[in-house]
C-alpha cells in the first residue's frame, strides 16, 4: 500500500474510531453524569480551537461548518437567555434539517480561503442559515411541527429517525453529497465535513439527548482538529507533485539514523531532453509515474523526492550486496517499462499552430544511481554527498546504471 493509501485511511479509521467511541460512551452510559459538566466546556473550548485552526489555516469551509455546532450547543446551554424558552421538540426537528440542509449549501461551495470574496460569501450565508434556524427555533409552531412531520416515507423507514421524514430525507441527501464530492478531493479538511456531517447528525435524529448532542459536537471538533493536523503533515513531509515524502521528511529522517544505513541517489536520464520533446506537462506526469515505481524498490528502501528529478532512497541496512540488488531491480525495470504519452511531438520551438493532433507513444526512460554506506565519523549529508558523486560516475559511465562508492 503506498504511503498517501495509508494516510488516507488511517484518516478515516481514526474518524470512524472517534464516532464509535463517541456511541458507545453514550449508548452504555459509560460516563457518569457529572462529567458530562467537563464535557460541555471542553465542547466550547474545543470548538472555538477547531474554529481558531480553520482561520489560522485559511479554511473556509471548516470555518462556517463548525459554526453549526457551536450555535446548537448555544442554544441548548442558554436555552432562556437566548430564546425566552426554547421547545426541545423545535430544536430536535429544526436542528438537524437546518445542519443538512447548511452542510448541503456551503459544502457545495468551492474553496478559495476565508480571506477572500468566496470566503466571506460562504461565511455570510452560514450566519445566515443560523440566524434563519434562530428564527425558526423562537417562532417554532404547532403548524410547522405537523408539516416537518408530515409522513413521506414508509412507516418502517421514518420509524428510524424521530425528527420527521423531512429531517431524514434531507439528511441523507445531504450525506451522499458530501461524500460523493469529498471523493473527489486528497486533503483531509476537504473529507472531513463527511465524517463531522455524521457525527452531527447522530444525535439529531436518532438520540435526541442534550449531553449526547454536546459529546458528538466534541467528536466533531476532533475530526475537523484531526484533518487539519493531516493536512499540515502533508504541506510539511508530502511533495506536492509526486506524493511521495519531500527533502524535509529525509533531514527529518537523518535525525533519526543509526550507524547502519545506505544512501542512493537517483536522477532520471536525459530528462531535459524529454521536457524539451514533449513539454513540461507530460514531464510532470512521468515524474510521478517513476516516483511511484521508485516505491517498489525491495529491501525496505524509502523513498524521497530530493528536488527535481532528483530522488534519495534510503536504507536501514549494513547490508551492502542487498542494496545494490535492490537498485539494480528497480533500475531494470524503469528501464524496460515503457511509458505511455499523449504525444505531439513537439519541441519548445515548435509554434503551438503547427502541432500535429495528439496522438498516443510509448517512450523509455532511464535512471542513474550512486549508492553510498554509512561511515564512522561521517554525517548523514555527507554521505549523501558520497552518494552524488556515484551517481556523477554513473552518468559519467553512459548512465542507466548503479555504481557505489
Ligand atoms: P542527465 O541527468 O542525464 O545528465 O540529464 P538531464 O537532462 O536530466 O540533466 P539535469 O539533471 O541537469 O536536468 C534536470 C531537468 O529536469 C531540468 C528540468 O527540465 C527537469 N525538471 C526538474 N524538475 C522538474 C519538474 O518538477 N517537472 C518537470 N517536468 N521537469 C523537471
Ligand atoms: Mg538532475
Ligand atoms: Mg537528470
Amino acid at each position: 500500500m503506498n504511503l498517501m493509501l495509508e494516510k488516507f485511511s488511517s484518516f478515516h479509521t481514526l474518524c470512524v474510531g472517534l464516532i464509535v467511541f463517541a456511541l458507545t460512551l453514550f449508548h452504555f452510559s459509560l460516563l457518569p453524569s457529572y462529567s458530562y459538566y467537563f464535557i460541555w466546556q471542553s465542547t466550547f473550548v474545543f470548538l472555538l480551537i477547531a474554529l481558531g485552526l480553520s482561520v489560522y489555516f485559511n479554511k473556509s469551509k471548516l470555518f462556517v461548518l463548525l459554526l453549526f455546532p457551536l450555535f446548537f450547543c448555544l442554544s441548548l446551554a442558554f436555552p432562556t437567555s437566548l430564546f425566552e424558552k426554547l421547545s426541545v421538540t423545535a430544536f430536535w426537528h429544526i436542528a438537524p434539517l437546518s445542519t443538512a440542509i447548511g452542510y448541503l449549501v456551503i459544502y457545495a461551495l468551492k474553496e478559495r480561503g476565508l480571506f477572500s470574496p468566496f470566503g466571506l460569501v460562504r461565511t455570510l450565508l452560514g450566519i445566515f442559515f443560523l440566524v434563519g434556524s434562530y428564527g425558526a427555533l423562537k417562532y417554532f409552531s404547532p403548524e410547522m411541527l405537523v408539516a416537518l412531520n408530515h409522513p413521506i416515507l414508509h412507516p418502517r423507514i421514518s420509524g428510524i429517525s424521530n425528527s420527521g421524514d423531512f429531517a431524514l430525507i434531507i439528511s441523507a441527501i445531504a450525506l451522499l453529497f458530501v461524500f460523493g464530492i469529498s471523493r473527489l478531493f486528497s486533503v483531509q479538511s476537504q473529507k472531513a465535513p463527511f465524517w463531522m456531517l455524521i457525527a452531527q447528525l447522530i444525535p439529531l435524529l436518532f438520540l435526541h439527548d442534550k449531553n449526547s448532542f454536546v459529546l458528538f459536537a466534541l467528536t466533531t471538533s476532533l475530526i475537523a482538529m484531526a484533518a487539519l493536523a493531516h493536512d499540515a503533515y502533508r504541506m510539511a513531509y508530502i511533495d506536492t507533485l509526486t506524493g511521495i515524502l519531500g527533502r524535509r521528511a529525509l533531514e527529518e529522517a537523518f535525525l533519526r539514523l543509526g550507524s547502519r544505513y545506505h544512501l542512493a541517489m537517483v536522477d532520471i536520464d536525459h530528462f531535459k531532453k524529454f521536457n524539451d520533446t514533449y513539454g513540461h506537462d507530460i514531464g510532470d506526469d512521468v515524474l510521478k509515474l517513476i516516483a511511484t515505481t521508485l516505491l517498489e524498490v525491495k529491501n525496505k528502501g524509502k523513498v524521497y523526492r530530493y528536488g527535481g528529478e532528483e530522488f534519495t532512497i534510503l536504507f536501514h541496512t549494513s547490508k551492502h550486496e542487498t542494496c545494490i540488488l535492490a537498485l539494480e531491480e528497480i533500475r531494470e525495470k524503469i528501464a524496460k517499462r515503457g511509458f505511455i504519452i499523449r504525444s505531439n511531438d513537439r519541441t519548445s520551438k515548435t509554434p503551438k499552430k503547427e502541432q500535429k493532433t495528439p496522438s498516443t507513444k510509448q517512450v523509455k526512460l532511464s535512471v542513474s544511481i550512486g549508492l553510498a554506506s554509512a561511515r564512522k565519523g561521517k554525517t548523514p549529508h555527507e554521505i549523501l554527498k558520497s552518494a552524488d558523486e556515484a551517481l556523477y560516475r554513473a552518468k559519467e559511465s553512459g548512465r542507466n546504471c548503479v555504481i557505489s562508492v
